[in-house]
């Protein structure tokens, strides 16, 4: 019989959603139908279960072609290349489980190494910003519950996180929002007329980069400073700025969704410093929160681990091996790669291959080069080993942190390919061979 799983954790977006019922075969094996998932998260669970996944890991031959060997040998080869290699770098973990993250820095607390995430990529300048300024966030829940102003600033959930609106922010009727998206006022600002500005009550199309000036100019009109601006501030007219600035003043509990607008435009880090000071002003008048649109299900993750166990969330220098440093723009990765300071690279979910920019992936090259990954990706395909792994939230449970913070247990829903380890069992694996090496004196 099928048996129905409830409850079941989607591993892609931020929203980390956990409410997805999946019918499994008879034999455990199968994905027969997903329900309550989006298309990206749909494919996830397709994928999860197709009979091509990888499963054994792949050695780079002299000849350029790949050669499938044990994991034993993966985990040799692995482990001996962290322990020559003078400053390794071991990046990515937006799609892993807090358990692999935390196996994560026990081997590079061994290899003294570098440990980064995809925050530096990311959302690591909204890390600055709230180092600067503070972070007045809430849970998604109180969102659902009690928002009856949203902002969604340089993001574009309909396509990026695309169960946002319906599970969080505008459609849901909530305790005290009892009436929906009737009794919420919406507001996009974007220089493009995205989806989401589609089903939004006012659009602002800021001219792109310069969102900065328009944040000063909401902080001066909440400030009490309003006739002093000019006609026009970043393309929008001095009236829209009053009037959705009024709207913002009344709120009852407003929240701003920020996202790589704010956070890949000029400015990056002050740009999530003003709207931090925006949300504090308007918290004079109003109750006012921000939440940063985190990208993958679990890039919280890493931010929480690491700051616990080393105290820093991202960027994470530990080659001094009794204390660890962190300073984005010197231990950040692509600023290493691009001054070629690393000499061995470790990808792990994710696929920095397709996402570094091309002159880092060219330096990143000149190093041995492992990838940890369930899939096939561009990342494995430029690599000298490519280590399959279990994907978390289908064949392996684990933790995994919401864009919020909020901790979700993850389930597994079916088995994995045979023989295919998890990565907390096989970063583990990698750890217990280093210190075996380095207490015989072999590395
Ligand atoms: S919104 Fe995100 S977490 Fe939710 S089902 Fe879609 S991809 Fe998965």
């Amino acid at each position: 019989m099928p048996k129905v799983i409830e409850n079941v954790g989607c591993p892609y977006c931020g929203c980390s959603c956990d409410d997805v019922r999946v019918t499994v075969s008879d034999d455990g094996k199968d994905i027969l139908e997903v329900e309550n998932v989006c298309a990206i998260g749909t494919e996830i669970f397709k994928h999860g279960c197709s009979k091509d996944r990888i499963k054994l890991p792949r050695l780079r031959q002299p000849d350029g072609s790949m050669k499938e060997i044990s994991y034993d040998e993966a985990i040799e080869w692995t482990a001996r290349h962290l322990i020559k290699a003078k400053k390794p770098l071991m990046y990515g973990f937006g799609s892993t489980n807090c358990e692999g993250q935390a196996a994560a820095a026990r081997v590079m607390e061994i290899s003294g190494g570098m440990l980064d995430n995809c925050a530096t990529i990311c959302h690591g300048p909204s890390f600055l910003a709230i180092f600067d300024n503070g972070y007045p966030t809430c849970t998604l829940g109180e969102v659902k519950n009690r928002a009856d102003v949203i902002v969604y600033w340089g993001s574009n959930p309909a396509h990026a996180h695309p169960r946002h609106m319906s599970r969080y922010s505008i459609f849901p009727r909530g305790f005290f929002t009892g009436k929906g998206q009737k009794k919420r006022t919406v507001i996009v600002i974007d220089p493009r007329f995205t989806d989401t500005a589609n089903v939004a009550d006012y659009h602002l199309q800021v001219k792109q980069g310069h969102d900065y000036e328009l944040f000063n100019a909401f902080r001066m009109v909440v400030n009490g400073h309003g006739d002093d601006l000019p006609d026009e501030v970043a393309g929008i007219k001095k009236e829209t700025i009053l009037e959705v600035a009024e709207i913002m003043k009344n709120a009852r509990f407003g929240t701003t969704f920020f996202g790589m607008g704010l956070t890949h435009s000029d400015g990056r880090n002050h740009n999530i410093d003003i709207a931090i000071s925006l949300t504090r002003d308007l918290n004079k008048v109003s109750k006012w929160t921000i939440m940063a649109m985190r990208g993958h299900y679990n890039i919280a993750g890493p931010g929480v681990v690491w700051s616990w166990t080393f105290g820093f969330p991202y960027c994470l220098d530990l080659t001094k091996q009794n204390h660890a440093h962190m300073n984005p723009g010197e231990t950040s990765s692509v600023d290493m790669a691009m001054r070629d300071e690393v000499d061995m690279f470790i990808n792990i979910g994710t696929d920095a291959g397709a996402h570094f920019p091309y002159p880092a992936v060219k330096q990143l090259k000149k190093h041995p080069w492992v990838t940890i990954d369930p899939s096939i990706n561009m990342a494995s395909e430029i690599s000298d080993l490519h280590i399959p792994v279990c994907i978390c939230g289908v064949d392996v449970g684990g933790i995994v942190y919401r864009m919020d913070n909020v901790p979700i247990q993850f389930r597994k829903v079916i088995e994995p390919p045979e023989g295919v380890m998890d990565d907390e069992t096989l970063l583990n694996k990698i750890a217990d061979r280093m210190e075996e090496l380095i207490a015989k004196g072999e590395a």
